[in-house]
């Protein structure tokens, strides 16, 4: 199919009478109004916006913020339009439901979030979220009945620390949510802010298996996808991460008068140890990453041989096991450059992160979902986290990407084409359609 037909296709769904599904090849599947789609993307991206800028200078939607309520009163709004009775549950999320034909079925639940990093853009969250919203105005404008009930849900303080989905989940304790968050409010505050109720978070708990599923679209937010040229990326699961804390402890000593064999250099051990992280995570063929990305130099002075170093090494993967093996030779390298610096190097595992994995029966589905649009597929993990790793605890989770245009996220310069995210709502809308009939 050529650019410009499926153009054609998405920018005149609306105006066509189709079938949900494709039963025959030559049937046109059930699509979302992709222009719709747009335009709310592009009235959501006011809320959080710099004064005077526009829609590509970005946006500073942080959670508990006045333009995050102000932009949850405005989706609110759109689902309220479309038929719908938006409710804000205990945690501050906010839920739309849907009902379907078979009362005994468990619920379809899709969604995203729509608060943002400060200066981040209008694509992480948000294109997820107004899609499932969007799906929802698509079936109800076409009268098109589910038999399982549907759900659309906006995760209230992903980007703090996935703060909705994990109360969601049962994953959040108590004394959590007296931390402070970006907005500088307490997660307490924010929630009651948003018009939820701290003190009763327990009614915002999904019971594990109580879901026929969790489905979120969001931007990929590598370069993968754009970078090969497929539309669609169906996500294996959200990776593991295992951080460690590392303290090089050398002997400070005078820059001038110390002759450089005598040096025990804790600077220098780090950058060996940088050098060491990057050589054994690339080692072998696979998507594993490695990162130092924060050092403490003491005394950081230009003329004193550097005598002590702290530092992180962060390690992520689907696989847990192989990120634990990495982690041992990287801890194995280090003894050796404390040799050969004079210098004693400790590790400490400070945080372990488990995978996500997305079930392998909605993956297909996804596929499916993708193949009666005529797009291309490929799977791919997710390097960064996401509220359906909170839903994968509790329910079977899938997700879909769409492509990111040279793979930056949380920045103003994060885009993705209109034309890929219309496909992304496709593929989701499709996604749920087929699950339905399962
Ligand atoms: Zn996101």
């Amino acid at each position: 199919m050529s650019l410009n037909r499926r153009e054609f296709l998405l920018g005149s769904a609306a105006a066509c009478v189709v079938p949900a599904l494709a039963g025959f090849a030559s049937e046109q599947p059930l699509q979302v109004n992709a222009p719709r789609l747009r335009q709310t993307l592009e009235e959501l991206s006011v809320f959080g916006r710099p004064a005077g800028g526009t829609f590509a200078d970005g946006v500073s939607r942080v959670a508990y913020s006045d333009a995050d309520v102000a932009g949850r009163r405005y989706v609110m709004g759109l689902m309220e339009a479309s038929g719908g009775k938006p409710r804000v549950d205990a945690a501050g999320n906010i839920l739309c439901s849907r009902p379907g034909e078979d009362t005994s079925l468990p619920t379809i639940l899709f969604g995203s979030h729509i608060d943002s990093v400060p200066h981040g853009g209008n694509f992480d969250g948000d294109v997820g979220s107004l899609s499932s919203v969007e799906i929802l105005r698509t079936l109800n404008d076409r009268n098109i009945r589910t038999r399982h009930p549907l759900q659309a849900a906006i995760w209230q303080n992903e980007e703090g620390a996935l703060v909705g989905s994990s109360i969601a989940a049962g994953e959040l304790s108590a004394s959590d949510l007296q931390r402070v968050s970006t907005s500088g409010l307490t997660f307490a505050e924010g929630i009651r802010k948003l018009g939820g109720d701290p003190n009763h978070l327990d009614t915002a708990r999904i019971p594990k298996g109580s879901l026929r599923c969790y489905l979120e679209l969001h931007i990929e937010q590598g370069g993968t996808l754009a970078q090969q040229g497929i539309p669609i990326g169906v996500v294996e699961g959200i990776v593991s991460i295992d951080d460690y804390d590392v303290t090089i402890r050398g002997f400070a000593n005078h820059a001038g008068t110390t002759p450089m064999p005598e040096r025990r250099n804790a600077l220098l051990a780090a950058a060996k140890l940088i050098e060491a992280v990057q050589e054994v995570v690339t080692a072998e063929p696979g998507r594993q990453v490695g990162t130092v990305g924060h050092m403490e130099v003491t005394p950081n002075a230009r003329n004193v041989v550097p005598g002590l170093v702290k530092c992180t090494v962060e390690l992520r993967d689907l696989s847990a096991e192989k990120i634990a093996i990495l982690g041992e030779r990287i801890e194995a390298r280090a003894q050796q450059i404390a040799k050969d610096t004079g210098t004693q190097i400790q590790f400490e595992h400070v945080a372990h992160d488990p995978p996500a994995t997305a079930a392998p029966e909605i993956q297909s589905t996804i596929e499916k979902a993708a193949a009666s649009l005529n797009l291309k597929t490929m799977r791919l993990p997710s390097g960064a986290g996401h509220d359906a790793q909170m839903m994968a605890r509790i329910a079977p989770m899938g997700m879909i990407f769409v492509p990111s245009q040279g793979g930056i996220s949380h920045s103003p310069q994060e885009l993705s084409r209109w034309d890929d995210i219309a496909n992304g709502a496709n593929v989701l809308l499709q996604t749920i359609l087929l699950v339905d009939r399962t």
